[in-house]
């Protein structure tokens, strides 16, 4: 047994007198209760264990306070994968981001100002996509791709009587997008049943020919944009398929593009956009706002006005609506300035040169780094194969542990054949000095 006036569990200071503390109280205001309190708890419980003094306790809980209230972290992507899924895909541009700030609070989202009555919810966002898409006689905006997909299938698969109609697919579309999701699951789960033609790697228009009955719902293209098949293939294009006809008439044509390019790419040929597989004919097109587009995360529906209102006014539609924040970003991202990721995708690797040379002169004396050639990828947001001609700054490979768990700006780089390469397409020109400084303090860490 202890004496009590040994105990140190007597002599921690106690928490109402610590949460008492200005400076403890200032960060209440800012963060909360519950944060302050972990802080001071997290303090109290290493004085108790003798790891600190008494007297330490405050300025310890003090130190231990978080930034702001998510533990989500700003991170430099160094890694030369434009967008990175475990990175956020898709930053946004400035513009989007002061849009979240004005649409965080109470905005006119759903309000027509002018007359007081209610507006169509996000009908600035909506103008500026369709503006966006001419092609497109109707356009809506759903959580994300995959939920896109889902209200597509659910919706346009509805039975009447007798079975339920079919999604004609090729079996070499049968994608599996990430994380263990896959295409073909998601449209049964939504309901839809399948009907695949072709093979993994060939499937022609005669297969497709064979398998529209009067069953048929529609006829789905889906973009394998995560993996290449080469070599003895072949598949068909919207353009042939919209020629397909069913006992019922034409058979519509729904394209998963996948990347949500709205118009072609000259760097990205064989990459489909949203315009050109409505002008070859698709009824609909899904794709994802926060890859190519550089959106925030979101699902894009466009094509003929009848069937997006049907998907609009649809029941499953409002478990799959977006927020405010997710329309004034989309909006911002398709009116304002191009975001960075459509700014990556223009950059020339003398471009990106030029900024890693400076950033090794700035590095000089302190850190050793050379300038190399590098090959970025654009990344499970679409165009696999593609490569992007880019710099890195090359470093020692044991900084890439420091690098990453910086405690002021992470920066996630690429460790090639033993080197730290930092590669600059995904990183924004305004960013390179918080990289060389994030670099020295790497270099102090690593001693
Ligand atoms: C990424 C992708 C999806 C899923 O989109 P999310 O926005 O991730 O839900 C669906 N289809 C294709 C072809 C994709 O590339």
């Amino acid at each position: 047994m202890q004496d009590e006036a040994q105990d140190p569990r007597r002599s921690v200071p106690r928490t109402d007198t610590l949460l008492a503390d200005p400076a403890l109280r200032a960060a209440a205001v800012r963060l909360g209760d519950t944060l302050v309190k972990q802080a001071v708890v997290t303090a109290q419980q290493r004085c108790r264990a003798g790891e600190i003094a008494p007297g330490q306790v405050l300025d310890e809980a003090l130190a231990g306070l978080p930034a702001r209230a998510t533990a989500l972290r700003r991170v430099l992507n160094a890694t030369g994968v434009v967008v990175h899924t475990n990175l956020g895909r898709a930053p946004l541009s400035a513009a989007a981001v002061e849009a979240l700030e004005v649409a965080a609070g109470a905005t006119d989202v759903e309000l027509d100002l002018a007359s007081g009555r209610r507006g169509r919810r996000g009908r600035s966002a909506m103008a500026a996509l369709a503006a966006a898409v001419p092609a497109a006689g109707g356009v809506h905006v759903v959580n994300n791709g995959a939920a896109a997909l889902a209200l597509a299938a659910c919706a346009l698969t509805e039975a009447g009587h007798g079975p339920r109609p079919e999604v004609v697919i090729a079996r070499g579309e049968l994608v599996e997008i990430g994380d263990g999701f896959r295409i073909p699951e998601l449209l049964e789960s939504a309901g839809a049943r399948l009907r695949e033609v072709g093979t993994t790697n060939r499937v022609r228009l005669d297969d497709y020919r064979a398998a529209v009955t009067e069953r048929t719902a529609f006829v789905l293209k889906v973009h394998p944009s995560n993996f290449l098949v080469e070599g003895f293939t072949s598949s068909v294009g919207v353009a042939e398929l919209t020629g397909l006809v069913g006992p019922e008439g034409p058979v519509p044509v729904v394209a998963d593009i996948g990347s949500g390019l709205l118009t072609p790419h000259p760097r990205l040929p064989d990459e489909p956009s949203a315009s050109a597989a409505l002008g070859a004919g698709a009824a609909l097109v899904t794709a994802s706002g926060d890859k190519l587009l550089g959106g925030p995360q979101c699902g894009l529906l466009l094509g003929r006005a009848d069937l997006v209102e049907t998907l609009r006014r649809h029941p499953f539609a409002r478990a799959l609506r977006v927020d405010k924040l997710t329309l004034a970003a989309l909006e911002a991202t398709l009116a304002g300035p191009p975001p960075p990721v459509a700014r990556a995708l223009t950059a020339t690797r003398g471009e990106l040169c030029a900024r890693a040379e400076r950033i090794r002169d700035l590095l000089d004396g302190h850190v050793e780094a050379r300038v190399v050639d590098s090959e970025a990828a654009v990344g499970g947001g679409g165009a696999p194969g593609v490569t992007l001609p880019s710099a890195a700054v090359a470093l020692a490979a044991e900084l890439a542990g420091p690098l990453r768990t910086d405690p002021e700006l992470p920066v996630v780089g690429r460790v090639e054949r033993g080197v730290l390469l930092l590669d600059l397409a995904a990183v924004a020109a305004e960013d390179d000095d918080a990289l060389v400084a994030a670099v020295r303090r790497a270099a102090e860490t690593a001693g």
